[in-house]
């Protein structure tokens, strides 16, 4: 039996290879939709997992068994009913994930049955790149450079040959309502979106990536949060290319293996400080904090930036990487709000939503993470704006209020005389006195 999570691609999936070579070819694909993991997951989320879900049950004949349920006991009951002594999985290194595993584990071994886990979401597991002595690194760059060291691009394996047997009783529920665009979830989709960015959009990744104003950026994360597009295959797409975007690209990827690697060994740094001397650091609450976050999350704080980028989260349920930093940035820096209120919104909203990657972007912006700069780490929203969004064209895409601004005031409108055009507000606070 295969028990897919958040890795729902046919293509190069080694836990699916190996239940077809277990079983014969005979395999039982389940999906159980776990409200532990629904609750938090955000309507935007859930729509994309629902959408990639019928795309997967559509190529597999319909075969895909959705239970609702505690994992423990579903998983356990329909390889029972399926006769099946071995359920196949990839290994998942989140703080629940693991703890969900190890009962699902003791339940099939109560009843006589097996978890193998097989691969990961990552190209390299979360353990496995330490220093000559044996312990875990908590710097970025000497991690990238050991983490290089273990790539190894063998060819994935190809889709195998599947007699599908599951006997489907529920089907995957409908889409939430979401107002949000999102992207194809398809594996089709995936596959294309890499080959288009890899074919031709990955020279001159370095120079455009942090410009949010250009489509600069893969636009992979929604593929690679869900598995529908595993790590090694994009790092196989880009081969043994060289050059600064290709470079540039494979240390992205790596800063998301990084994290995983974090939140493995300190799972409890998703909702604290990783540092321990900024633990005690304490952060505003009341009124005034609540009606703050209130304009931030609605793209009301006054900074064009802020708010284009607030107001694309809104819009696409994805924000572009420079503008999570500014955004992320003002919530602390500025407004004085803890971190783990924005990362609950941004993990509410993204459709790439991933703990592991958001809590620990978060405590970086917030200086309290592996790489701790807390008091000079501050992103001015207004140099920000103008030297990423030169000519403002990001911020008129959102902001409708000014997009018939023509001047560099876009980026500071409180400027134009006669202050902010109608209907958008006056800086809710200042960023120098901040
Ligand atoms: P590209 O620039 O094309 O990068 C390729 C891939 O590399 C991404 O898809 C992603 O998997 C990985 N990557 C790139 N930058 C980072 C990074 N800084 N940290 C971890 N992985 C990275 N990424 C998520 O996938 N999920 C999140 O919930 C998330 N929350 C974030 C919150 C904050 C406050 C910050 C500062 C960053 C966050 N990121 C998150 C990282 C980054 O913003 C997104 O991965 C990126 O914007 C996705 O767009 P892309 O696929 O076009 O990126």
């Amino acid at each position: 039996m295969w028990w897919l999570r958040r890795d729902l691609r046919v293509a190069g999936n080694p836990a699916l290879t190996a239940a077809v070579e277990a079983a014969r070819g005979r395999v039982v694909a389940l999906f159980v939709l776990d409200d532990h993991l629904r609750a938090p997951a955000g309507a935007n989320r859930l729509a994309f997992l629902y959408r990639a879900l019928r795309d997967l049950d559509s190529r597999i004949g319909h075969r895909l068994v959705v239970r609702t349920g505690d994992p423990a006991k579903v998983v356990a009951q329909v390889a029972a009913e399926a006769r099946a002594p071995q359920v196949f999985c990839a290994e998942d290194f989140g703080p629940y994930g693991r703890h969900r595993d190890g009962q699902v584990e003791a339940a099939l071994r109560h009843a006589g049955a097996t978890l193998h886990r097989v691969g990961s979401p990552y190209a390299v597991a979360p353990g496995t790149v330490v220093k000559s002595d044996g312990t875990p690194y908590a710097v970025f760059t000497p991690f990238y450079r050991s983490w290089r060291q273990h790539l190894d691009p063998e060819p994935l394996p190809p889709p195998p040959t599947v007699h599908w047997v599951g006997r489907p009783r529920l089907g995957v529920p409908p889409d939430p309502p979401i107002t949000a665009a999102l992207p194809d979830a398809t594996e089709a989709a995936a596959q294309q979106r890499l080959r288009q960015f890899t074919d031709s959009e990955i020279e001159g990744y370095e120079r455009r990536r942090d410009r949010p104003d250009l489509a600069g950026t893969s636009r992979l994360s929604p593929y690679l949060k869900f598995g529908l597009l595993h790590p090694d295959q994009v790092l196989l797409a880009l081969g043994h290319r060289q050059g600064e975007g290709a470079e540039r690209f494979r240390a992205e990827l790596a800063w998301r293996e990084f994290y995983a690697d974090v939140l493995w060994r300190d799972p409890e740094s998703a909702r604290r400080a990783w540092a321990p001397t900024m633990r005690p650091l304490r952060a505003d609450g009341g009124r005034l904090a609540d009606s703050r976050f209130r304009a931030w999350a609605e793209g009301r704080t006054g900074y064009p930036l802020v708010d284009a980028g607030m107001r694309q989260l809104e819009q696409e349920g994805w924000m572009h990487n420079r503008v999570r930093m500014v955004t992320a940035s003002f919530l602390i820096k500025d407004l004085h709000l803890p971190w783990q209120r924005g990362a609950r919104h941004f993990l509410d909203r993204l459709v790439d939503g991933d703990l592991a990657s958001n809590n620990h972007g978060w405590q970086w912006v917030a200086g309290t993470g592996t790489d701790a700069s807390p008091y000079f780490r501050i992103f001015n929203p207004v140099t920000q704006s103008k030297q990423w969004d030169p000519d403002g064209s990001y911020i008129g895409r959102y902001l409708p209020e000014l997009a018939s601004v023509r001047s560099p005031k876009v980026h500071e409108p409180w400027r134009l005389p006669g202050g902010p055009p109608a209907g958008y507000p006056a800086p809710i606070v200042d960023h120098r006195v901040e």
